[in-house]
C-alpha cells in the first residue's frame, strides 16, 4: 500500500477538499480520509490533484503529422495526403514505436486511458498479416508499456465513400465486409483484460454501407462502440444524397444509437439529430483542437448535453495533446459562436475529461478520486508562473493550466517519471522513421 497526501483535491463537481489521504493498493484506491497535514510515511502531493484524463479519441499514428500538415497553407487535402503517406509506410514495429512514443507523451500530460480508433489493419499491399490482428496488438502493447489503459476501438472501414470502393492505402483499412471484420475482431477480443478493453468502431457512414451497420454494432454487444459522425457538412450532404437521411438518422434506423455509442465530432447536426442522440443516451466526443485544425466547425455541445448526451473529449489527430486545452476550447468556442459567456462550468468540463470519458471507454471504475476506483492522480503545480494566484480551483485546471504545470502523476497505481526530454527524443526517433521530410 502506498499513501499519498494531497494538499488539495477535486472529488467531483463542487467538491474541493484541502488535506486528503489517498491509499493505493496495487492499481486501485483502497481508502481516502481527511488529514490536515501529511503523515511522515506519505508521499506529499503539493498543489491541486485531479483524476487522470481519458483521451477518448486517438489515432496514434497521426502524431507524425504534427507541424507537417500546416505546410504551404495546410488545406484539408494537405492533411489527408500526408496522413495517407504515413499510413502507407507503417509496419507492426514502426506502428508500435510511434504509438509507444505518442502514448508516453499522453501519460506526461495527465492522460491515464486512451480510446484508440484503429483502422490500419492490413499489410502494405492490402493483404492480411499472418496474424490479422498484429497491428491492433501492437497498439495494446504500446499502451501497456507506456503505462496507459487502452480501449482499442477496432474500426470497420469498407468503403472510401458512399458506394465507392477502397483504393491505394485504403486497402490497408478494409476487411472486405462487416462479417470479415467481426470474425477478425472476435479473436482480438481475447486480448481484453485488466486495463485493456476491446471495443468496436464504425469508421463513418461513408465507410460502412447501410446494410452492414447492424453487424458492426452487434459484434461486441457489451463493449464500447464509437463512430465518426457529421464532422464535415460534405459528409451530411453526401449521406442525404445517397440515402435520403442524415447520418444520425441512418444510424438510428439501423439500431446503432444507444448508451454504448460515442458519436465522435457530432459537429453538423439537425435539431432532430440532437434529440435522437440525446434520447438514446449516446455520448458525444468532441475533439476541439483537431476540429479547429481541420476547419470542421463548432458542434452544439451544450444542446447535446441538455438533450441527454454526456460530453467526452479527445485529441484525435494530435495536432496537440493537451486535455486542458480540449476542455477550455469547448466553452471558448461556444463563446465565439454565441457571443455569450458561461455556457459551461469548469466542473462540467473536468467531468467530461475524466469520469464521463473513462466510462465511455468501458472503464466504469475510473475518473474519480474515490474508493474502489483506478488510482489515477494528476497533480498541478499551482505556484508556477502560469497558475500562481489563480485560486487553485477547477477554474485554474480548466482555464489556466497546461501539461507543463503537471508536477506529479500516478497512473493505474504507478508513479510516472516525468522524463520530458526522454519522451521528446523517443518521439523524434519514432517519427523520423516514418516520414520523408
Ligand atoms: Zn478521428
Amino acid at each position: 500500500v502506498t499513501t499519498y497526501w494531497c494538499e488539495r483535491a477535486w472529488l467531483g463537481p463542487g467538491q474541493i477538499v484541502d488535506g486528503l489521504l489517498v491509499e493505493v493498493a496495487d492499481s486501485h484506491i483502497s481508502a481516502i480520509d481527511a488529514a490536515s497535514a501529511a503523515p511522515a510515511d506519505a508521499i506529499r502531493l503539493a498543489g491541486l490533484t485531479i483524476p487522470g484524463f481519458a483521451n477518448c479519441h486517438s489515432h496514434a499514428f497521426h502524431r507524425a503529422l504534427r507541424g507537417r500538415t500546416q505546410r504551404e497553407r495546410g488545406t484539408f487535402w494537405t492533411w489527408r495526403e500526408t496522413m495517407y503517406d504515413v499510413a502507407s509506410r507503417l509496419d507492426p514495429d514502426s506502428y508500435y514505436d510511434l504509438a509507444y512514443a505518442t502514448y508516453r507523451e499522453m501519460v506526461l500530460t495527465g492522460i491515464t486511458a486512451v480510446g484508440e480508433f484503429h483502422y490500419l489493419h492490413n499489410d502494405r499491399d492490402g493483404a492480411r498479416y499472418d496474424d490479422p490482428n498484429v497491428m491492433g496488438i501492437a497498439l495494446i502493447e504500446a499502451a501497456r508499456d507506456a503505462g496507459l489503459r487502452i480501449a482499442l476501438l477496432d474500426t470497420c472501414y469498407l468503403s472510401a465513400g458512399f458506394g465507392a470502393p477502397v483504393e491505394g492505402v485504403q486497402r490497408r483499412f478494409t476487411d472486405g465486409s462487416a462479417e470479415g471484420w467481426s470474425g477478425r475482431v472476435e479473436a482480438l477480443a481475447k486480448e481484453s483484460g485488466a486495463g485493456v478493453v476491446v471495443g468496436a468502431a464504425i469508421h463513418s457512414v461513408r465507410a460502412v454501407p447501410r446494410e452492414q451497420l447492424a453487424t458492426v454494432a452487434g459484434a461486441l454487444p457489451d463493449a464500447p462502440l464509437h463512430v465518426h459522425l457529421s464532422e464535415q457538412q460534405a459528409e451530411n450532404d453526401a449521406c442525404v444524397d445517397h440515402y435520403g437521411v442524415t447520418p444520425t438518422r441512418l444510424l438510428r434506423d439501423r439500431g446503432v444509437l444507444g448508451p454504448r455509442l460515442s458519436a465522435v465530432h457530432a459537429t453538423h447536426l439537425t435539431d432532430p439529430d440532437i434529440v435522437d442522440l440525446g434520447t438514446a443516451g449516446c455520448q458525444v466526443c468532441f475533439c476541439p483542437t483537431t476540429e479547429r485544425d481541420l476547419a470542421d466547425g463548432v458542434g452544439p455541445a451544450r444542446r447535446l448535453e441538455t438533450a441527454g448526451s454526456a460530453l467526452t473529449l479527445g485529441s484525435d489527430s494530435h495536432a496537440m495533446i493537451d486535455m486542458f486545452e480540449e476542455m477550455r476550447a469547448v466553452e471558448l468556442d461556444e463563446r465565439l459562436v454565441s457571443q455569450r459567456r458561461g455556457t459551461w462550468h469548469a466542473d462540467e468540463l473536468l467531468t467530461a475529461a475524466t469520469a464521463n470519458g473513462h466510462r465511455s471507454l468501458g472503464f466504469v471504475d475510473a475518473g474519480r478520486i474515490a474508493v474502489g476506483y483506478w488510482a489515477d492522480l494528476v497533480t498541478l503545480d499551482v505556484t508556477a508562473p502560469r497558475t500562481a494566484g489563480s485560486g487553485a480551483g477547477t477554474e485554474t485546471a480548466v482555464f489556466a493550466a497546461t501539461p507543463a504545470e503537471v508536477s506529479h502523476i500516478v497512473a493505474s497505481g504507478h508513479p510516472v517519471v516525468l522524463d520530458r526530454p526522454g519522451v521528446g527524443a523517443l518521439l523524434d526517433r519514432a517519427i523520423g522513421a516514418v516520414v520523408t521530410s
